[in-house]
């Protein structure tokens, strides 16, 4: 290259660094490289919920760096952008405490988070009820690293599950661990700690979270208090025996001293409805104590494991017990004269976490034969082995038994009794029928409208292949729970590929829900001490001093939302339905969502405790 043409190249280059700031003032996207804007971004004219139950106030809000660096009237509106708010309501950014997004965000079109965005969540706590990544999938390095260089739409803070870090040393042993495998737990969890994890999460109804006993948990607990995490626990039993369950979590804390947060409160089966009142004395009293309880909740009486369910019990469907899967048994069969190396290969391609990490791999090589076989078998055919209405072998059967009299009457009875001692017919709502007029309305109504009795109204139900969601808890305790100023919001959601399968609405609502249903309409709580639950509230839980709250010198995390037009759209029956409503979305100061629509940013940060390294 001549002399002349490199010079001319360095002009060239020169002049456009020169024009680019005048480039880059017409996209507000750069807001970053202006200069003399006093802020990057206003919201002027805003009904502004500072976090607080306090009452709300009109103002601006200054934004810089992404920092909220003035609230209140601003002398001056000089920014890059701004954006009118007149006639919305501007909040912190949610703050969702439960989440399983964490294993849709594995894949990269799902790390957005854009049903979370669209119901104005900027931040996430994931690795919840004993289950995360790490240690057996990936390491937790790599998922923070993968996160933050490629992006996520929502900030995000990580607990280690129990149950996985069980299962990499024991596998599924129901035992006690010994004195050097509780030592590799320990480890795993200290390392997981300084990694940058937020806290431990138990699963003490799953397995294998349940074969773990109070000592163990109050051992790893233990581990993670000197890095200031915090203590998530899905609680050993919410029916039943949840007060027992309540005491061990109290317990805990009190041992630990570490903050013990209870997800998802609530009490399940008609038996135990009405005992969230001594479940709520028995944390008011620890909370007088001085020991740092606290908890979530979803604001539904209905849990994910139960919508979309029959009406007609599986044994009087099939008019015998239930055969031992003889499919699943004859391809155990079949892979156990496989050699385990191949069994492995099997397994790999089916996993989503490829390549294998080397404690996967670990924990593959740590498993007998016949857990080994249970794995793969259950990962690859397990999916794939389902019976019901749709089954039609077993539909043409129940219908020849249903023509003779006295096995038709046998069959009402056993319905009517199942009925009665699952949830009652008035607490069974329909979610899907071909006759929409039936959509929403209980057993009991649809019985009613039809003239028929129970069981015919559910055998009718079930022929046409209709779908039902029991109300596993009652509204009362909902509300009453929800009325606590220590109840934060836990979705328990998940990032679903949009569209696919039949799943809990609360992944699109759970936010909407709590404030248009609970708050605006039926005024069951205040509108700011909704806000508070969603923002300040989960922030203190968390330990975080600079987000949670509209104030000067906290993060710009900060939700402008239409209070006419923010409501929830998915529901049982349409459960893929993105939330409306929330017009500008922030996270971090960068903008996620405008007018109502998704920017591509994806500025959302891993959120560590005070006093990791
Ligand atoms: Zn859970």
């Amino acid at each position: 290259m001549g002399k002349y043409k490199v010079w001319m190249r360095f002009f060239l280059a020169i002049s456009l660094m020169l024009i680019s700031p005048q480039l880059s003032s017409k996209d507000s996207s750069l807001s970053a490289i202006e200069v003399g804007n006093e802020y990057d971004i206003v919201v002027k004219n805003v009904q502004v919920f500072d976090g607080s139950s306090g009452k709300s106030f009109k103002g601006d809000i200054g934004i810089k760096n992404g920092k909220i660096v003035h609230i209140g009237k601003l002398q001056t509106q000089q920014a890059a952008k701004v954006i009118e708010g007149k006639g919305l309501y501007a909040a912190p950014g949610f703050i969702d405490l439960h989440s399983h997004v964490d294993r849709g965000m594995y894949f990269k079109e799902l790390r957005p988070c854009l049903n979370y965005l669209k119901q104005g969540v900027t931040t996430v706590v994931v690795g919840q009820c004993g289950r995360s990544a790490w240690p057996i999938f990936e390491k937790i390095e790599d998922q923070i690293n993968r996160w933050q260089g490629e992006g996520i739409g929502v900030n995000a803070a990580l607990l280690v599950g129990h149950g996985q870090v069980r299962e990499l040393v024991m596998g599924m042993e129901n035992r006690e661990p010994t004195s050097q495998e509780l030592d590799k737990m320990k480890v795993l969890v200290r390392e997981a700690m300084k990694r940058g994890a937020h806290g431990l999460s138990t699963g003490l109804e799953y397995l294998p979270g349940r074969y773990g006993k109070t000592e163990e948990i109050i051992e790893l607990v233990g581990e993670i208090v000197p890095y200031g995490g915090i203590y998530h626990t899905h609680m050993r039993d919410e029916g039943d025996y949840l007060l027992e369950a309540i005491k061990e979590t109290i317990g805990i804390a009190e041992k630990t001293d570490a903050p013990s947060h209870i997800s998802h409160l609530k009490a399940v089966g008609k038996a135990n409805w009405g005992k969230v009142v001594e479940a709520c004395q028995l944390i008011k009293d620890a909370r007088a104590r001085g020991l740092k309880i606290s908890a979530d909740q979803y604001p539904f009486p209905i849990s994910s494991g139960y919508p979309y369910r029959s009406l007609i019990p599986r044994r009087t469907w099939l008019g015998r017990e239930e055969p031992t899967s003889p499919l699943m048994e004859e391809i155990t069969r079949v892979f156990d004269t496989l050699r385990d190396k191949t069994l492995i290969q099997l397994y790999t391609l089916v996993t989503p976490y490829t390549p294998i990490s080397k404690h996967h791999q670990e924990y593959l090589d740590s498993l007998s034969r016949k857990e080994l076989l249970r794995v793969v078998a259950g990962s690859l055919i397990g999916p794939a082995l389902t019976g019901g209405a749709e089954n039609s072998r077993e539909r043409a059967e129940f219908l020849k038994r249903m023509e003779n009299p006295a096995e038709a009457e046998k069959i009402r009875q056993e319905v009517t009794q199942y009925i009665e001692e699952w949830v009652g017919a008035e607490n069974i709502i329909v979610d899907i029928s071909v006759e929409s007029r039936l959509i929403g309305k209980s057993l009991k109504q649809v019985a009613d409208i039809k003239g028929k009795s129970i069981a015919d109204a559910a055998i009718e139900l079930e022929l046409q292949g209709a779908k039902v969601t029991p109300m596993q808890m009652s509204l009362q305790d909902v509300e009453y729970i929800m009325k606590k100023d220590y109840v934060a919001i836990g979705s328990d959601g998940v990032a679903p590929f949009f569209g696919i399968g039949l799943g809990h609405p609360r992944a699109y609502t759970a936010f909407p829900v709590k404030m248009r249903n609970f708050a605006i309409d039926r005024k069951v709580i205040s509108l700011p001490f909704a806000i508070r639950s969603c923002t300040s509230l989960p922030a203190e839980i968390m330990g975080w001093k600079d987000r949670g709250y509209l104030k000067e010198g906290y993060w710009a995390d900060v939700v402008v939302f239409n209070p006419q037009t923010y409501r929830p759209r998915a529901n049982f029956t349409n459960s893929h339905q993105y939330s409306e409503g929330v017009e500008y979305l922030l996270v971090n100061g960068k903008v996620v969502i405008e007018r109502g629509r998704f920017t591509g940013e994806l500025p959302g940060k891993i959120l560590t405790p005070k006093g990791a390294k």
